[in-house]
C-alpha cells in the first residue's frame, strides 16, 4: 500500500482526503490510499520521520504546522523556505524528507489568469497571506499590497517580501482574502459585519475586477457575494483547494491530477457520470 495523508490539528474538517482518494480511484490507483493525520504539535516531531518509516510516500501538512514542516525537512524548495511555511512534505526512498509549498503556484493556477502586470491587494498577513504575496510578486504582479487588522504584521510581512504594507486596503485589479474572515459566520445576516472585519466598504467592491477567497465553507462568502455583485470574476477557496492539492499529487505520484475530478470532491459534489 503507498500511503499518502494530511497532518494537522485538527483535521477532521479537511477536504483533502475525499479530494485524493477520488483522483486515486479515478486514476486506478487502487494500491494508493490518502488519510487524515490528527497530530498536535508536540508529537509532530517524532511522528513525521515514523510515518517516512511507515510506508508513507507523502504528506499535506495544515494547521498548525506548517512551519514546523519546514524545519524538520531535510531540504526545500524556494517557495518554502522564502515563504517560511511548508504544505507538503515527499519521503524519498533514501530517507530524505523534501519540503514544497503548492499553496502558492496553487493561488496562481486557480485564479486562471495571468497576474503579471495587474495591482493587487492581499487582505491577511498569516501563513496563507505569505504565501499569496510570494506567489504574486513571484508571477509578476506590478504591486502588491497588503492590509491586516494588526498593521504590525502587515508591515513586516511587506518588508519581508517586497510588497507595499497599507492601512486601508486600496483600490487594486485583484483582491485575495487571506484572513480566516468569513469561515463560520451565517452570511445573509452579516454581510456588511464581514465585510467591515476586512477594513472594506461594500461599495468598494467594485473596484476590484478580479476577487479571491482563500476561506472554504459551502456556499459563499460576504465578500464572495458582495464580489459577484459587483460583477466581479470570483474564486472561492475551494478552487484554491483543489488546485493546491493537485500540484501535491502529481509531486508524489508522478502523474497528471484529474483536476475537475478533485475540485467536485473538494466541494462533497457527486462524481460525474
Ligand atoms: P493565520 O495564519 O491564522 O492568519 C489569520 C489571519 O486572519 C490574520 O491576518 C488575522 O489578523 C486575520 N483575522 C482573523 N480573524 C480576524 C477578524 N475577526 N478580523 C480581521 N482579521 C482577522 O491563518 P492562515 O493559515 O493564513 O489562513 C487564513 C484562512 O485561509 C483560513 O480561513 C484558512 O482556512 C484559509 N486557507 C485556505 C487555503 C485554501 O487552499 N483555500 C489554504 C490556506 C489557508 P491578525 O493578524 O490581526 O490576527
Amino acid at each position: 500500500m503507498s500511503r499518502l495523508g494530511v497532518l494537522g490539528w485538527p483535521v477532521a474538517h479537511s477536504r483533502s482526503p475525499a479530494m485524493h482518494n477520488a483522483a486515486l480511484a479515478e486514476l486506478g490507483m487502487s494500491g494508493w490510499h490518502y488519510q487524515r493525520l490528527p497530530v498536535p504539535p508536540a508529537l509532530l516531531g517524532e511522528t513525521v520521520p515514523a510515518l517516512r518509516n511507515a510506508g508513507f510516500l507523502g504528506v499535506n501538512v495544515t494547521i498548525p504546522h506548517k512551519e514546523a514542516a519546514l524545519r524538520l525537512a531535510d531540504v526545500a524548495s524556494d517557495a518554502a523556505r522564502q515563504i517560511g511555511a511548508a504544505n507538503t512534505l515527499t519521503f524519498a526512498s533514501d530517507g530524505t524528507i523534501s519540503a514544497e509549498n503548492t499553496d502558492a503556484p496553487g493561488l496562481i493556477a486557480a485564479l486562471g489568469v495571468s497576474v503579471a502586470g495587474m495591482r493587487a491587494q492581499v487582505l491577511g498577513a498569516g501563513g496563507s497571506a505569505r504565501a499569496a504575496v510570494w506567489a504574486l510578486i513571484g508571477a509578476g504582479a506590478a504591486e502588491v499590497s497588503v492590509w491586516n487588522r494588526t498593521s504590525e504584521r502587515a508591515k513586516a510581512l511587506a518588508e519581508q517580501l517586497g510588497a507595499r504594507a497599507v492601512e486601508a486596503p486600496e483600490r487594486a485589479d485583484l483582491l485575495v482574502n487571506c484572513t480566516s474572515v468569513g469561515l463560520d459566520v451565517e452570511r445573509s445576516a452579516t454581510e456588511q459585519r464581514g465585510l467591515n472585519q476586512l477594513g472594506l466598504r461594500g461599495d468598494q467592491i467594485g473596484e476590484y475586477s478580479y476577487v479571491a477567497d482563500l476561506v472554504y465553507r459551502s456556499g459563499s462568502t460576504a465578500l464572495l457575494a458582495a464580489a459577484t455583485a459587483a460583477g466581479a470574476r470570483t474564486v472561492d477557496g475551494l478552487e484554491i483547494l483543489a488546485a493546491q492539492g493537485a500540484l501535491s499529487f502529481e509531486l508524489w505520484t508522478g502523474r497528471e491530477p484529474p483536476a475537475g475530478v478533485m475540485l467536485r470532491a473538494a466541494r462533497a459534489e457527486p462524481a460525474a457520470a
